[in-house]
């Protein structure tokens, strides 16, 4: 189902934790919601589902305005980052919870709570209590009662925050697979950029309240909006280094690298810190040097500000000794120092 958002806008008294917001979710697809901390994320997430009244704008659900439907009555699933599964009951119980709620007849009850404990991986755990379950399998618990009474979306609410690295790892491919396997509309809730990387067919990247851009993971990576996306996305974050446009160039320490004509003054260069390689193009003085596995983040100095870039650990790098980089492909993105716009 295609969810639309128009125009909506949510205060709380002072705070405004989303400000007009004009927003379409693709039926079927599996979408981020992705943002720091209080960017509004869970707020939206919630006007969805019902739980949360805007104060402004419209929800629609495959067109039909939903802005006044009670959450029971929006058709959705939701899961929550602490799981909110029901301590006193099995995991049978809890998954057959929405459809004993429903009056769903016990056979049929029966049937889909194997059905969907089958599909999430638990259906050998019926028996037993939340508290006897590893958190992962919470999860999918969780997952399981949400999908139970088949919603129209699915919505996630960082359902894998309380996991460790490993779990977080295993439980994202097994959203994405559960995702794949029934096609329910999906919006995922995270503020961890490598996880909306990893699974998401589309990334809604939110800032105060504000929709920065909206596509898939890889096109936010390659052409971001604005200084803001392009320095949520990547890690070790984008270098940023002011730099003097001037007749179709700029320098960075001493070489020149070419921009366009109609860019001029002083604007912010955007280097990841990948896109650095061994090379011939300018000469830096390391600072330090961290051995990360493949990679070694190296430090320096460009244009007097620290920067960072990444390098395969097969080459021996020194702190206190020059190096010669390169820029892979000259990939250097300007941005407008006030505003953040992106310019080339
Ligand atoms: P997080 O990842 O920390 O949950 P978020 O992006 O989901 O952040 P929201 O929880 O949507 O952000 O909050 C957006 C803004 O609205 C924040 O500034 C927050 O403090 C504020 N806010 C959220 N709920 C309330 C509330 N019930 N009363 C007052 N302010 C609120």
């Amino acid at each position: 189902m295609q969810v639309q958002l128009v125009d909506l806008v949510k205060d709380f008294g002072q705070t405004v934790a989303v400000d007009h917001v004009n927003l379409t979710i693709k039926d079927g697809a599996l979408t981020g919601l992705l943002g720091p901390s209080g960017c509004g994320k869970s707020t939206t997430l919630y006007m969805i589902s019902g739980l949360e009244q805007p104060t402004s704008g419209k929800i629609l659900f495959d067109g039909e305005d939903v802005t006044e439907v009670p959450a029971e009555e929006r058709g959705i699933g939701l899961v929550f980052q602490n799981y909110a599964l029901y301590p006193h009951m099995t995991v049978q119980q809890n998954i057959m919870f929405p459809l004993v709620n429903a009056k769903v007849k016990k056979e049929e009850a029966l049937a889909r709570c194997m059905e969907m404990a089958k599909l999430v991986k638990v259906d050998d755990l019926l028996k037993r209590k939340p508290s006897q379950l590893s958190g992962g399998q919470q999860q999918r618990v969780a997952i399981a009662r949400a999908l139970v009474k088949q919603p129209k979306v699915l919505l996630l609410d960082e359902p894998l925050s309380n996991l460790d690295a490993r779990l977080r790892l295993e439980m994202r491919e097994e959203i994405r697979r559960i995702q794949k396997e029934t096609g329910v509309t999906t919006i995922f809730v995270t503020h961890d950029q490598e996880e909306a990387m990893s699974i998401t067919d589309e990334i809604v990247l939110m800032k105060k309240g504000v929709i920065q851009q909206q596509c898939f993971p890889q096109r936010m990576y390659l052409e971001p909006a604005n200084q803001f996306v392009a320095g949520f996305l990547g890690n070790p974050p984008m270098n940023f280094v002011e730099v003097q446009a001037e007749q179709g160039m700029i320098r960075l320490n001493e070489a020149q690298y070419p921009v366009q004509e109609d860019i001029s003054g002083t604007v912010l260069a955007g280097i990841r810190p990948e896109s650095f390689t061994l090379g011939e193009e300018l000469t830096v003085l390391v600072e330090s040097v961290e051995i990360r596995g493949r990679d070694q983040l190296i430090t320096f100095t460009l244009n007097a500000t620290p920067v960072h870039a990444l390098i395969d650990s097969v080459h021996l790098v020194k702190a206190g000794a020059p190096l010669s980089l390169a820029i892979k492909g000259k990939r250097i993105y300007l941005f407008d120092k006030e505003s953040g716009r992106r310019l080339n």
